[in-house]
């Protein structure tokens, strides 16, 4: 086994890692744990129950790749961190371009691009979301199940339980429009017209650290370097200055409306469209006019 694509899911960052594994090695094959996705390939699944990223780095291990590519996803980094260890690898995150031993990968929250060289007979690349093109492939997997030989230890880190969101099953990284919400909005009690304006626009709302870090909102909410990177078709940060570390999770956006009282913020330079004034003013007037153009009010 040469080159192996880590698969979670065949959704966007999922089949840009897939599209990048094609270009490094038009061999690749696929893993997957639990169900086969369905992507034009040799698709190995191990069925093992539930997330338990130490048992899964152990599948990807058993099948003795030379190269094993990710999404650069919680999971995929987290896999991958794993699967380096047991394979006695180098692990390269943020990885834009590959050839060979050589790799570009973004630092510093995407705001520079470093080449560097991986040394080692075991190589592991996660893909920087959103930051290499899709190329289409059509056809069906060819399915190989097989059973990793898994240790004790492997499953004690898993998932027990899990909390759906009230976003209703869309997901931040996914969603087409973010309503994002920062420190501006003074208040946990603030995002109730964010929420509004989101399920008005079919998006979700999402937040800055400053609103993590208050306990406003939970992190799986949080748009930036140590938070979910965005690609939506419009994202409108809301009362958020626009900070680098901010900016490094949302700059895949198509369209960026910021709404910030302060003209000279940072992230009314970076918006395609930008209001100046009160939030808690400046949202319910949006969304008021949104009631009355769709003849709601
Ligand atoms: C290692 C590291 C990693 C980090 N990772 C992340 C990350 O992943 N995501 C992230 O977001 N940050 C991250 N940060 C933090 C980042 O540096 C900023 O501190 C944070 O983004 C600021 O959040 P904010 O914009 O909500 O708050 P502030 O910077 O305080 O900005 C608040 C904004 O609200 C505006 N405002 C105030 N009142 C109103 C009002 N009534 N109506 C409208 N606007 C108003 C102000 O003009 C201001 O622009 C990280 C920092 C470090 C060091």
């Amino acid at each position: 086994m040469s080159t192996l694509v880590f698969l979670e899911a065949a959704d966007d960052v999922g089949l840009q890692a897939l599209s990048f594994a094609r270009r490094y090695d038009p061999a690749a094959e696929v893993v997957a744990i639990g169900a086969a996705p369905q992507v034009a390939a040799t698709v190995h699944v191990a069925e093992i129950d539930g997330y338990a990223p130490q048992a899964w780095a152990r599948a990807i291990a058993s099948l003795s790749p030379t190269t094993v590519i990710a999404a650069g996803t919680d999971r995929g980094n987290e896999v991958l961190a794993h699967a380096a260890v047991m394979l006695d690898g180098v692990l390269a995150a943020n990885v834009v371009a590959a050839e060979g031993d050589r790799i570009t990968r973004q630092r510093w929250g995407g705001s520079l691009l470093e080449e560097a060289q991986l040394h080692g007979d075991v190589k592991l690349m996660t893909v920087a979301p959103h930051a290499v093109a899709i190329e289409e492939a059509t056809g069906e997997p060819t399915v190989q199940p097989f059973s990793p030989p898994l240790q004790d230890t492997d499953t004690v880190a898993r998932v027990v339980e899990r909390v759906e969101t009230s976003a209703g099953g869309l997901s931040l990284a996914e969603a087409p429009v973010v309503v994002s919400g920062g420190r501006g909005l003074g208040s946990a009690e603030g995002f109730a017209p964010l929420e509004e304006l989101a399920g008005m626009l079919g998006g979700v709302v999402g937040c800055s650290r400053a609103v993590t870090m208050a306990g406003w909102r939970p992190h799986t909410d949080q748009v930036g370097q140590t938070g979910t990177k965005i690609a939506p078709d419009l994202y409108i940060p809301i009362g958020i200055s626009g900070a680098t570390q901010h900016m490094a999770g949302c700059k895949g956006a198509k369209k960026l409306l910021a709404i910030n009282s302060d003209p000279e913020a940072p992230i009314m330079a970076t918006a395609d469209y930008a209001v100046v004034g009160d939030a808690l003013e400046i949202v319910p007037a949006i969304t008021a006019e949104l009631r009355r153009v769709r003849g709601q009010s």
